[in-house]
């Protein structure tokens, strides 16, 4: 049972995250027979309740990974979740993209061992898997530390250490949980108060996820209803452009209300990124990566360099006035993928959170 795999061994591999559920089978580095469909989950099939929906999840792992398995000859099966996970033990602490408010306690290795008993399954949390992909996309890289930060929906980060190729977690097998620090932003000398989805005030994302900055900027009309009144952004997003959308048209044009907002949401991020920094001297890479960061690309981390930049790392970026350019970077869409990661991940299973 605890055999090594052999690193030339098919995986079918699984990434499993809020809006699709993702399949295919990792060989060798490539993908192949990859397919998609909606994800199962609390906003797509409100008639099941957590339970449910968990159950849903397992079937539709099952039932793919043996087929898969049965096509592809394989023996192993890999999943990236998009859910707070004891990367340790493996057990699911819950999922809000997934499952919302459910937070039973699971543990879908053993479930899916139960069910697809041929397999030997791993899970690994969907943060981390992106992060393995982005770091075996650098295969040249000299990084002693590479920190992957998303910022989509909600916010989190993880740090794999190049030397030992390992990501490590504290008792409850848990790292980089950034999207809930407290952080504070004013604006024009006043505190900016926005509620987080968590229930919590003022936490990170509450600004600078996804959803902080569509808070952000319902916030922010009220403040420079001239502004809006004036801007693209206002203008794109009555052509019918989603927020989303709109943001990175209107910062495309360098439109004085979405910089404006850019500016703000950025900001806390770059605080905590500060600190890391400042604790860290061996993180050498930060890659950025998710909806956010895609959609509005090098504007994203221009904003985040020109915080850096006025308020640096003391002394360190004084010397160099590429310290902070030099370290981050936009991932690329391709560098991120789940199933590659979890593909990685399925061939050496034992190291990921070694200490
Ligand atoms: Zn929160």
């Amino acid at each position: 049972m605890n055999r090594r795999p052999a690193p030339h061994e098919a995986v079918i591999v699984f990434d499993i995250g809020g809006t699709r559920f993702r399949a295919g089978v990792y060989r060798e580095g490539a993908l192949t027979d990859v397919r998609s469909r909606p994800a199962i989950s609390f906003r797509s099939a409100p008639e099941l309740d957590g339970e449910g929906l968990r159950g849903a999840l397992l079937d539709y792992l099952a039932e793919t990974a043996e087929e898969l398995a049965a096509r592809h000859g394989a023996s192993l099966a890999s999943l990236s979740l998009g859910a707070a996970m004891n990367g340790l033990t493996g057990e699911v602490y819950g999922s809000g993209p997934l499952w919302g408010e459910y937070s039973q306690r699971f543990d879908p290795r053993a479930a899916l061992a139960e069910r697809a008993p041929s397999l030997r399954w791993t899970v690994l949390n969907d943060v981390s898997a992106a992060l393995l992909a982005y770091a075996d996309s650098l295969p040249q890289s000299q990084a002693r530390k590479v920190m992957l930060v998303t910022v989509s929906t909600g916010i989190a980060c993880r740090v794999l250490d190049m030397r030992s190729r390992s990501i490590p977690l504290d008792e409850f097998g848990l790292q980089g949980e950034v999207g809930h620090l407290p952080v504070q932003l004013s604006y024009q000398g006043r505190p900016v108060e926005l509620a987080c989805d968590c229930g919590g005030a003022g936490h990170l994302a509450a600004y600078s996820s996804g959803r902080g900055i569509a808070a952000l900027t319902a916030w922010l009309r009220g403040e420079e209803e001239g502004m809006w009144q004036e801007s693209d952004y206002r203008r794109l997003r009555k052509q019918g452009l989603s927020e989303e959308e709109a943001l990175a048209g209107a910062v495309e044009q360098r439109d004085t209300f979405a910089m404006l907002l850019l500016r703000l949401a950025t900001r806390p991020m770059a605080a905590w990124l500060r600190c890391a920094l400042t604790l860290d001297p061996e993180l050498d890479r930060i890659a950025l990566a998710g909806g956010v960061c895609a959609g509005l690309g090098e504007h994203y981390r221009e904003a985040l360099l020109g915080h850096l930049r006025e308020q640096g790392v003391y002394l360190s970026s004084g010397f160099d006035p590429d310290y902070f350019s030099r370290r981050i970077h936009l991932a690329q869409p391709g560098q991120t993928s789940g199933l590659l990661g979890a593909g990685l991940h399925g061939l050496r299973p034992e190291a990921l959170h070694a200490a």
